[in-house]
């Protein structure tokens, strides 16, 4: 199977741009929903709208089929407002004061996350008789970024939790996992699956019935570059088979009836997003280990669109230089933080030797986390707006 992560309408969208801007392409989006939906037959598609908090992006994706994960109440609110029915949205955060609990509940959410006897205690007073799912902790492993111990309980807790939510007049619903995001390998999920499926059967021998398992997030992005500079190149195929047979086998465990969820963010939206920049400066300077090097600083960087650029490298196209001559640059963004930059292990990247103040940058793939993680106007760079390429709605 191909994957299609350069699509010509977001190209001429770019070139059409004459200041910069971060252009999502809805078709595309939709595109690859699709797919996750061939992949994954029957599974639910919950958005992780953090990954873009965006009107047009939760509207189309909601004439699809697909709900939300929100974290927080004006999260709700928003996706209530670009149409998401409240019916498909849960709130996914395992971290909530009272107050959020009471307002989401208010709001009409009737789904949580949680993971702690707190937690649960909680959700019985502020949000009497709702569904909870308990998130299982993961290693993280084989992940860009592993998530770490912010989230997530043992299999013995789990138990514990839901039992609790029982006799606190909750409704003990699911399972919930996150392998980590950006996940590489397809043995993190097989590692899920065993963990999930030791809780269910453990749940059954205390006679509780759950409805459901969220296999949370994690999906990677195709079209990244590793510190390397070398493609990332996600196995896919293999990461879609485990998780069919994965929910095979869960499937046959007895005292459950279980339908899926996926909460896919940055799988759905990074590929479909990309920023048109320009180069502020193309400069050589002896550094202090007295090595020559070439330095491109760009318009954007850390702090206004490509948030996660010292993880990994995005694509760069230079429209303007197509097949010119090129030299070994570390790529950086404009502000004063030695953070906003590539990271650059062995990692130069080739750009035209012949670059100018002003030339346009066209940076791909990097759609994902890219509003949301944009500051007020770090040193005065302002976040960048955005815009859609919209391939006419329509419903299916
Ligand atoms: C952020 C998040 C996701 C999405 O993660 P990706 O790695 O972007 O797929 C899914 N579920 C939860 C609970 C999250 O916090």
């Amino acid at each position: 199977m191909t994957y299609e992560t350069e699509s010509a309408p977001l190209f001429d969208a770019l070139a059409a741009a004459a200041e910069d801007q971060i252009v999502y392409d809805l078709p595309g989006i939709e595109a690859r929903y699709d797919t996750l939906r061939r992949e994954l037959p029957g599974v639910a598609v919950r958005f992780a709208m953090k990954a873009c908090p965006v009107d047009e992006v939760l509207g189309r994706l909601a004439l699809r089929g697909s709900g939300v994960d929100a974290a927080s109440p004006d999260e709700v609110t928003q996706a209530l407002r670009a149409g998401v029915p409240v019916e498909r949205m849960h709130y996914g955060n395992t971290v909530k004061s009272d107050r959020n609990i009471a307002d989401v509940f208010r709001l009409g959410i009737r789904d949580f996350a949680t993971d702690s006897l707190e937690d649960v205690t909680a959700l019985a007073e502020h949000a009497p008789g709702a569904r909870v799912f308990c998130r299982l902790a993961t290693t993280g492993e084989g992940a860009l970024w592993g998530l770490s111990n912010k989230y997530g309980c043992s299999p013995a807790d789990a138990v514990d939790v839901l039992t609790t939510a029982r006799d606190n007049g909750l409704v003990p619903a699911g399972l919930s996992v996150h392998v980590g995001s950006q996940q590489m390998t397809a043995d993190a999920w097989r590692g899920a699956f065993d963990r999930i499926a030791d809780v269910l059967t453990a749940l059954a021998e205390r006679g509780m019935s759950l409805d459901h398992v969220n296999l949370g997030g994690g999906l990677p992005a195709l079209g990244y570059r590793d510190k390397h500079g070398r493609p990332l190149d996600p196995p896919m195929d293999k990461i879609f088979a485990v998780i069919r047979e994965g929910m095979e086998r869960l499937r046959e465990i007895e005292g459950h009836r279980l339908g899926f969820v996926v909460e896919p963010g940055r799988y759905l939206i990074a590929d479909h997003g990309a920023i048109r920049a320009h180069v502020a400066r193309l400069s050589a300077r002896s550094q202090a280990n007295g090595e020559r090097q070439y330095w491109l600083y760009l318009s954007c960087g850390k702090f206004n669109g490509l948030y996660e650029m010292d993880q990994l490298q995005y694509r760069l196209v230079f429209p303007s230089h197509r097949g010119a001559e090129s030299v070994p640059a570390v790529v950086a963004g404009p502000t004063c933080d030695s953070d906003d930059a590539y990271s650059h292990e062995n990692g130069l990247v080739p750009v035209p030797k012949a670059l100018a103040s002003g030339d346009p940058v066209w940076v791909l793939s990097c759609g994902a986390y890219a509003t949301s993680y944009m500051t007020q106007g770090f040193n005065g760079f302002r976040p960048l707006p955005y815009t859609w390429i919209d391939g006419g709605a329509h419903a299916s």
